[in-house]
């Protein structure tokens, strides 16, 4: 049971505004219940995102004196500190100046001196301006004007993604700034009434919110898990589609896919998934041992895992750029019993911190040798490869040939399987514990799924990480890389012995 227990006169931060604004509940427990949130490990990956952004965003503004506030649990230190350069007349950029009006603290990422006033940037790691990205700025303008900054614009630095890293730590350019003073003049209105809101949620009981598409927009929820129904067999998120419509069902009391009138239901897909969970019985059609089987050898089994830094680190490599680091293969020739156990497995990891792109393409080439199937899990390889192309055209001849006989399956395990468990994903990781329940990837320690893969490379080659981490990490990769083409075995041989 959950006591209300809301403080009297809480201060409001910017975020915690923008939360109240996509669902009171949200900040009501985000102030109360932070311990029902659940932080993804896709989450922590955009939280990281977004702190390497704002330090490379220093080096892209700073000029001589440039000075930041150190963030402090002690605000009126930050708000003094922020006082006394702005009233000795600072002509200097200030990184994360601090203000506060009615009990509103809000923390500026770049302020720049503009004459006889301040010009104030706000950066965010994304690639465009987003709608929500002006009430960010219009909350931020509203606090600077309530303490008199005489503010002669504000602007949106967002990462620019046609930005070429060209080396020597030099990230000019890698910002596209938006001014943004008209629109957030406009929305200012908004922002008195945004403030009562974010307050009655922070101050009043757990507000009545029911689950929809606002859980995911703009912000994926931490509290979905809590919020969703989850304690059924198969959960009604399962069904998949609008998460508006989803919404309306868990309004209405479905939790379980099997409580959703199948007459409601207009989508294959949705009526698909219900009509087998009702069943209970999994689906298996004859088209996927058909397209299978029709495949030569040797097969080869394809995965690789990437990083797709906001900051590139490597020369030649554009912003969020999916950048292969690593790959698995499992090669088949067709004389064992299908299983991976049987088959030779070669594989691709580079943890010195120097670019392995091309080392990796060339031993790619190497392994694939010139015939038989390619076969992958969604088309994420082929988008792969073409990137590998345009970073190393002399490869162009050589890779287009591996592009010509990539095999995908998704679309045939899609087109030809579903099983209760799947709970509306296909995804490999939904699709292999129910083909081959001793092959889960929840049992892996350690890295599970691709954020972590990325973010533990990134990890593993940082000069900061001890030797016993790095070989620790690098365990891991290999172990996660090489699930992913195990997992691809297993999912073939399951259909070529299905209804045999
Ligand atoms: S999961 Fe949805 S309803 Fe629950 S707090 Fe988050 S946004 Fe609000």
């Amino acid at each position: 049971m959950i006591l209300d227990m809301a403080p009297r006169k809480p201060y409001l931060s910017k975020s915690r505004i923008i939360s109240a604004w996509q669902c009171p509940k949200k900040l009501y427990l985000e102030k109360h219940h932070p311990e029902l949130g659940e932080i993804s490990a896709r989450m922590e990956s955009l939280f990281a995102t977004g702190r390497e952004v704002g330090r490379v965003s220093q080096q892209v503004y700073g000029a001589a004196g440039s000075i930041e506030i150190p963030f402090s649990r002690n605000l009126s230190l930050m708000l003094r500190q922020t006082k006394a350069l702005i009233d000795g007349g600072a002509d200097f950029p200030i990184f994360e100046a601090t203000f506060q009006h009615d009990d509103v603290l809000v923390r500026v990422d770049v302020l720049i001196p503009d004459g006889s006033g301040w010009r104030a940037i706000e950066v965010k790691a994304s690639t465009s301006v987003k709608d929500y990205h002006v009430l960010d700025c219009a909350i931020q303008d509203w606090v600077m004007r309530h303490v008199d900054l005489p503010l002669t614009s504000i602007a949106l630095a967002h990462i620019n993604n046609r930005f070429v890293y060209r080396g020597r730590e030099s990230y000019s350019g890698l910002l596209a700034e938006v001014d943004l003073s008209d629109e957030v003049r406009a929305v200012d209105p908004a922002v008195d009434e945004l403030i009562i809101r974010a307050r009655d949620a922070v101050m009043g009981p757990m507000p009545e919110m029911h689950v929809g598409t606002h859980c995911y927009k703009p912000y994926e929820c931490q509290f979905i898990n809590y919020c969703w129904p989850s304690d059924s067999a198969y959960p009604v998120a399962g069904l998949g589609g609008s998460k508006a419509k989803l919404g309306d069902y868990v309004a209405r009391g479905c939790r379980d896919i099997r409580d959703v009138d199948a007459n409601s239901l207009s989508a294959d897909t949705q009526l698909r998934i219900h009509r087998v969970t009702c069943s209970g019985k999994p689906e298996i059609l004859e088209g996927a041992r058909e397209a299978l089987e029709a495949l030569g050898y040797p097969r080869y089994y394809l995965d690789f895992e990437t990083i797709g830094p906001a900051v590139p680190i490597w020369e030649g490599t554009r912003p969020y750029m999916p950048i292969p680091v690593q790959w698995s293969c499992h090669i088949d020739d067709g004389a064992g019993d299908g299983s991976y156990a049987g088959m030779r497995h070669e594989e691709f990891l580079d943890l010195s911190g120097n670019p392995p792109m091309r080392i990796l393409a060339e031993r790619m080439i190497e392994c694939l040798g010139d015939a038989g199937p390619v076969l992958m899990y969604t088309n994420y390889e082929e988008k792969v490869i073409n990137g590998l192309i345009e970073l190393f055209p002399d490869l162009q001849e050589s890779l287009e040939e591996i592009i010509d006989r990539l095999f995908d399956l998704y679309p045939v395990v899609k087109a030809n399987y579903y099983h209760p468990k799947m709970l509306g994903s296909w995804s490999i990781k939904a699709v292999l514990p129910t083909v081959s329940p001793q092959l889960d990837y929840a049992s892996l320690d350690g890295i599970k799924e691709g954020t972590e893969a990325s973010d533990g490379f990134i990890e593993a080659i940082d000069p900061q990480t001890s030797p016993d981490r790095k070989a620790e990490l690098e365990r891991q990769l290999l172990r996660y890389c090489r699930f992913d083409t195990e997992a691809m075995v297993e999912i073939v041989r399951f259909f070529c012995n299905a209804s045999r």
